[in-house]
């Protein structure tokens, strides 16, 4: 039976949380509330984070265009979805919320365009 520690950053208290896998199941403590609960169980069992980086955008007076995907993907799957993105090129005009990639690396999570390039 493993146990770990982490670090709660759903909000700023930090809360530093334990889980311990027993034979009942996950025991969580050293959380204030439900939702450090909920993540660090998520921490524990399938990590997930927001992705965020640029795309080459050609036909602006900037090179790169802020995406972000439109939920959270599985961590173990960022460093493959930045591979896909490394490859992705558009064109301006792009507007705030343009989908950029649909259902990246299978994840069922579209990544969008972060800001609006006229
Ligand atoms: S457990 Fe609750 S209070 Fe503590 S950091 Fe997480 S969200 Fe904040």
């Amino acid at each position: 039976m493993s146990k770990a520690e982490y670090t709660c950053i759903v909000c700023p208290v930090s809360c530093r949380i334990t889980v311990e896998e027993t034979a009942d199941g996950l025991k969580v403590s050293g959380n204030v509330c439900k939702r450090g609960e909920r993540h660090a169980i998520a921490e524990h069992t399938e990590p997930v984070r927001m992705l965020t980086t640029t795309v080459v955008l050609h036909g602006a007076n900037i090179n790169r265009l802020p995406v972000i995907s439109t939920a959270e993907v599985p961590k173990r799957l960022l460093n493959q979805c930045i591979g896909e993105l490394y490859t992705v090129e558009v064109s301006a005009p792009v507007k705030c919320g343009d989908v950029i990639v649909k259902n990246i690396c299978g994840t069922g999570v579209d990544v969008v365009a972060a800001r609006s390039i006229g």
